[in-house]
């Protein structure tokens, strides 16, 4: 099976990544798809969101993987991997991946390795990154087809997604030639507003034109924010609200993306 990785990436914390890693994951698992999804932040939120409150007492997690690459022993990346009610898989993310990243020093292979591992019974990986550009993002985007970069439009720092970009570039040129932008993903978005409505049209006037600006945003609500105390998604929590709603559009257009990706390739190489 070819097997599509998305790492969800912004060195600015707070902007949706794991929100975004959790509902599209299961979005993708709704359209029949087979999804594994990685936490890659010390602080496991993605892992404690989906409902399993105590990280560190798991036995095997993504660090313990890690630390196997890194001492050139079998990885069996099996042992972590956590089935979630609503169809996911998940390897665990825990405080001890601090601890890895501080032993990583220039490597930049190890997580790809851990996916080497486990990619065959998958359609999508999604990566959720930690909120830095650390060796451990890194290795995320080494490992990565593509790069999803959530955006809280109300907070832009345009700075800070130039230096992401960068990031990107330097990837790209360095280690993984393969690297593309998924689209940048305006999240917390208030259309409501005058306020709103002119963040959306400043982010796809400076960045439009380069990199795809997905159509679909995802809408600031409460019952998103509630979920991660729940452990469900948002389609179990609210499957009316808005916020369902346009992660099930945003499902749709990453699906839409990978087809177009295909028939280009297809067409390439006739
Ligand atoms: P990151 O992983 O980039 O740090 P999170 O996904 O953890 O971001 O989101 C940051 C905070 O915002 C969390 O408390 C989360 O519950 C909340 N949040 C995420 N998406 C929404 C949304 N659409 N509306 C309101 N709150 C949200
Ligand atoms: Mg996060």
């Amino acid at each position: 099976m070819d097997t599509q990785i998305i790492s969800l990436s912004n060195q600015k914390g707070g902007v949706g990544k794991t929100t975004t890693c959790a509902n599209l994951g299961i979005g993708l698992a709704r359209e029949g798809k087979r999804v594994l999804l990685v936490d890659c932040d010390p602080q496991a939120s993605l892992t404690l969101s989906l409902g399993w409150r105590k990280p560190e007492t798991l036995p095997v997690t993504l660090a313990t993987l890690m630390g196997r690459v890194l001492q050139e022993q079998p990885v069996h990346a099996e042992e972590a991997i956590l089935h979630h009610a609503e169809g996911v898989d998940l390897i665990p993310g825990s405080i001890a991946l601090s601890g890895v990243e501080a032993s990583l020093d220039t490597r930049q292979n190890v997580l790809k390795r851990v996916l080497d591992d486990c990619r065959k019974d998958y359609s999508h990986v999604l990566l959720d990154c930690m909120p830095s550009l650390g060796m451990t993002t890194i290795n995320a985007l080494a490992a990565a087809d593509a790069t999803l970069i959530p955006v809280q439009a109300q907070y832009l720092s345009a700075k800070g997604l130039e230096q992401l970009l960068q990031t990107v570039q330097k990837v790209r040129r360095q280690i993984n030639p393969r690297l593309k932008i998924e689209g940048i993903l305006l999240t917390m978005t208030d259309s409501r507003t005058n306020y709103g409505q002119q963040i959306d049209n400043l982010i796809r006037g400076a960045y439009g034109s380069k990199i795809k600006v997905f159509d679909q945003t995802i809408p600031r609500s409460v019952r998103a924010a509630e979920i991660s105390a729940v452990g469900r998604s948002i389609f179990q929590h609210d499957p009316k609200g808005k916020v369902a709603e346009a992660y099930k559009s945003l499902t749709r257009e990453v699906m839409a993306n990978a087809e177009r990706q295909l028939k280009r390739v297809a067409e390439r190489g006739r």
